[in-house]
């Protein structure tokens, strides 16, 4: 379903959430205080604008309110980031995610109200580490712009049907590529095997068709 997203702080982070939920489809007002980051904008948004995210009238002005979540990826200036935040939750948006910068960034949030804080680089060092460490499988891989390898865990609304049952590739579009049962690894599946709950699933497919078993089919 199409959500409508105010992405503020087109930085690094900021840039790349915003490209993704354009390429997924959902409708993103990009904000930034810098002219040129708002032009470069405009390519991977429905509407970029210059604006000061840390001034109230400002985005009173742009219809944030509106919006189901905001991502607020301003990492240069604490001071805004917080600020933002805080009139953000104000405004009664119901999602409010931000990024933090660092610890005590990160309980300045918690206390404004941010519905979800994220760290990238502290995720990412974690997710690297926990991939390195298990050796087997990686739990997400980029194949390309359009494509990805994910790792699932199978939830009741699986279990106990077999592959054919479930017939993903012609539901989602996607295609299990192995299933992890209990430490085994079969990277072969046969129609007639049956998944479990808490099974892992190493699927394929275009990162839509991924979402769209995620969402529907779990
Ligand atoms: P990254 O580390 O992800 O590259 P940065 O922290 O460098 O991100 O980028 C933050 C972005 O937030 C910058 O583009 C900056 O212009 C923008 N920014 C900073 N303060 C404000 C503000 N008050 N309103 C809107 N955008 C802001």
């Amino acid at each position: 379903m199409e959500k409508q997203v105010v992405v503020i702080g087109l930085g690094r982070f900021g840039r790349s959430v915003c490209k993704q939920l354009y390429e997924l489809g959902h409708e993103v007002l990009a904000i930034d205080i810098k002219e040129a980051r708002v032009k470069a904008a405009s390519n991977y948004s429905y509407y970029a604008v210059i604006a000061n995210a840390a001034d109230e009238n400002a985005l009173k002005n742009y219809g944030v309110k509106n919006f189901d979540y905001a991502i607020v990826a301003i990492g240069d200036s604490i001071e805004s980031s917080i600020l933002c935040t805080l009139i953000l939750k104000e405004m009664g948006l119901n999602e409010v995610w931000v990024k933090a910068r660092d610890p005590h960034h990160k309980k300045i949030l918690e206390k404004v109200g941010a519905d979800r804080i994220i760290e990238p680089e502290k995720e990412m060092g974690i997710r690297v580490a926990n991939q390195l460490d298990s050796g087997k499988l990686l739990d997400y891989i980029e194949l390309s712009n359009d494509y990805s390898i994910v790792e699932l865990v199978a939830t009741q609304k699986l279990s106990n049907k077999s592959l054919v049952q479930l017939d993903v590739r012609a539901k989602f579009g996607c295609t299990i590529l192995a299933i992890k049962q209990k430490g085994n690894l079969n990277i072969a599946p046969m129609p007639h095997d049956v998944i479990s709950k808490g099974d892992m699933l190493v699927v394929m497919g275009h990162i839509k068709d991924l979402k769209r078993f995620e969402e529907k089919g779990f």
